[in-house]
């Protein structure tokens, strides 16, 4: 028999009260409509397990997974009834699992209708594509006589570019409205997180922010409304000193310009802090900057520890992690920033 596990060397600080407070007040932010919360991919990597209590405790009474292999882990903390599928019913195999969980499939297809119609049908979403070509039925779909067939419980359509001020926004409203003139519904949902400040046109009766309320930041208009949730944590492993002129790391892309104390902490690509961050990124221990020396590799990062003398091997640093700033500096957008931190970080 193993002994017990060690604890991990990674962890994703939740702040579970900023994780609750930005679905209050994107909830406000919606005016009339209540918002729901995207949970897909993990909870955007910050963990089913993690997130849906939380949001379910502040008041969330709509959860979005895109894939079925999602429902399980979410359904351990929501009823089924609270949750809609966005990838819809692809085969027999999902519309029966649809059906004997209880879960909503969001129809993006006639083959889809036809499918969920054939199965014996039930509550389902319907998901119209108002622009950008993406899932969805088209509007010159919504006529045939399976649409009128369907019991749909919220009719969506999605912004391809809600966080920008282009003319496209409000052709997809007009569309999404005409859409909603067309289908027997009884919600509709059109409003992603930057889709929200968009306003009360956008809104409908319910909205769907994901980024947000992870602490992303997609346009200027949400900054003052949105909290950091997730600050990436990694332990010292080693603790080393480097003369003057020796190289740092794969490829010796850094070089010591004088002797100096250096860091090297249990944190890689591995792990989702991808090559970007090289010489980029910044790790903190009690609010003192570390600078990243060189190449991230697969499991370690090689920090500044000059003027930190004080830490040692086991001590816990914080990554940078505020996500409009960070996606500023890696290159990398807020959304794979959060879905890209990996599987070995304790959530
Ligand atoms: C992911 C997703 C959302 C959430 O979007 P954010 O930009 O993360 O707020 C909303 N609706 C649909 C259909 C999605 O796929």
């Amino acid at each position: 028999m193993l002994p017990e596990v060690p604890p991990a060397t990674l962890r994703l600080a939740i702040d579970r009260e900023a994780l609750a407070a930005n679905w209050r007040a994107l909830d406000q932010l919606s005016g009339q409509a209540k918002a729901g919360a995207a949970l897909k991919a993990d909870a955007y990597g910050v963990g089913v397990d993690v997130a849906a209590p939380v949001l379910r405790a502040a008041g969330c009474a709509d959860f979005f997974v895109a894939h079925w292999q999602e429902v399980a882990a979410l359904l351990r903390h929501v009823p089924p009834a609270s949750v809609a599928v966005l990838h819809g019913p692809v085969t027999a195999e999902e519309a029966a699992f649809a059906r004997s969980s209880g879960v909503r499939p969001v129809i993006n297809s006639l083959a889809q209708a036809h499918r969920w119609l054939a199965g014996g049908g039930g509550l389902c979403d319907l998901m119209v594509d108002t622009g950008i070509n993406r899932l969805g039925l088209a509007l010159s779909d919504l006529s045939d006589p399976a649409i009128a067939a369907l019991d749909i419980d919220v009719l969506h359509s999605h912004l391809a570019s809600a966080e920008e001020d282009v003319p496209a926004n409000a052709v997809q409203r007009d569309r999404w409205n005409a859409a909603r003139r067309m289908v027997r519904h009884r919600r509709a949902s059109l409003a992603n997180s930057a889709g929200i400040m968009l306003g009360p046109d956008y809104h409908g009766d319910l909205t769907r922010p994901g980024l947000s309320l992870y602490g992303g930041v997609p346009c200027a208009a949400l900054e003052p409304h949105i909290r950091q949730v997730v600050t990436p944590e990694a332990a010292l492993i080693q603790v080393r000193e480097i003369a003057a002129g020796e190289g740092v790391g794969y490829n010796a892309t850094f070089v010591a310009p004088r002797a100096m104390r250096a860091g090297v902490v249990s944190l890689g690509y591995a792990d989702g802090y991808l090559r970007a961050w090289s010489g980029k990124g910044v790790l903190r221990a009690v609010g003192r900057a570390l600078p990243v020396l060189g190449r991230v590799s697969m499991d370690m990062t090689v920090i500044d520890l000059t003027g930190a003398d004080d830490l040692g091997e086991g001590d816990w640093l914080q990554v940078d992690y505020h996500l409009p700033t960070a996606a500023a500096v890696s290159g990398l957008s807020q959304y794979e920033l959060l879905t890209l931190l990996g599987r070995r970080f304790q959530r």
